[in-house]
């Protein structure tokens, strides 16, 4: 039969089976190269394995257009359309680590972006749900999301708005800086649920909230960081 599959088999199997189709070749130098990017990671700091195991199983470079492979397992974020950015995969690692993950969990992702940050969360095992606001962004990536075989589920639509017919969530994951901590977001978080967001304009603090009863949360800080900002509204595009 003339067929080719993509697929990850088994999200978090370090000898990962990776059947290709045009554009989703997983070659041993990429392999090689995320091994290199896994092990600057735990250098910078990332300590949680299934964190880079994580890492280590989903090739970023299916995230990029064929002309920037080379950039893909490079510590930096990169340029992907509709004046976005992948984020650096120190971010992406550093606040996956922040979320601790358990398998089975449900996550909302705020700025699905190329999917990256959705696919690690997803080959923790977690069920993500993530929302994008940019209509071609959406669009690309809603297509390209189903090769990876995770348990992601795209949605269209403005982040400060959560998913109300979805929630509560076991965790809340903001991807891009919010000026402030959305209401609306704790309010779809479960008890005892965490969330990570970047607050701020110009530089955010990361925060890791902790909602300890319906009325109260608890927040810690952690580091500097520079996102592309959450707007508001969705963006019909360009
Ligand atoms: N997580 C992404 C990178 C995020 S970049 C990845 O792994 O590639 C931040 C994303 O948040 C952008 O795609 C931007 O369009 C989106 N965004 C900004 N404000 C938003 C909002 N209010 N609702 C949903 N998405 C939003």
């Amino acid at each position: 039969m003339n067929r080719c599959y993509t697929s990850l088999i088994s999200p978090l199997n370090e000898s990962l089976l990776i059947m290709t189709a045009s554009g989703f070749i997983d070659t041993y130098r990429h392999q090689g190269l995320r091994r290199k990017l896994t092990e600057l990671l735990r250098y910078k700091g990332i300590h949680d394995e299934d964190v880079l195991k994580a890492i280590n199983a989903v090739p970023r470079h299916y995230f990029f257009d064929s002309s920037f492979l080379e950039f893909a397992y490079e510590d930096k974020a990169f340029p992907i359309g509709s004046g976005q950015t992948i984020s650096q995969p120190y971010t992406v690692a550093f606040q996956t680590e922040l979320l601790l993950v358990k398998p089975a969990m449900r996550i909302l992702e705020i700025g699905t972006g190329s999917g990256y940050q959705a696919c690690i969360l997803a080959g923790m095992g977690a069920k993500v749900y993530t929302i994008e606001r940019q209509k071609l962004l959406y669009d690309k990536t809603k297509l390209m999301l189903p090769k990876m075989n995770f348990r992601i589920r795209p949605f269209y639509g403005d982040g400060y708005k959560g998913l109300p017919a979805h929630a509560p969530f076991d965790r809340i994951l903001i991807t891009a800086a919010a000026p402030s901590i959305p209401d609306e977001l704790i309010a779809q978080l479960k008890v005892g649920g965490i969330m990570v967001i970047p607050v701020g304009e110009e530089i955010q603090v990361m925060l890791r909230l902790r909602k300890i009863s319906e009325t109260e949360v608890a927040s810690e800080q952690h580091g500097s960081f520079r996102f592309v900002p959450m707007l508001t509204d969705r963006a019909k595009d360009i």
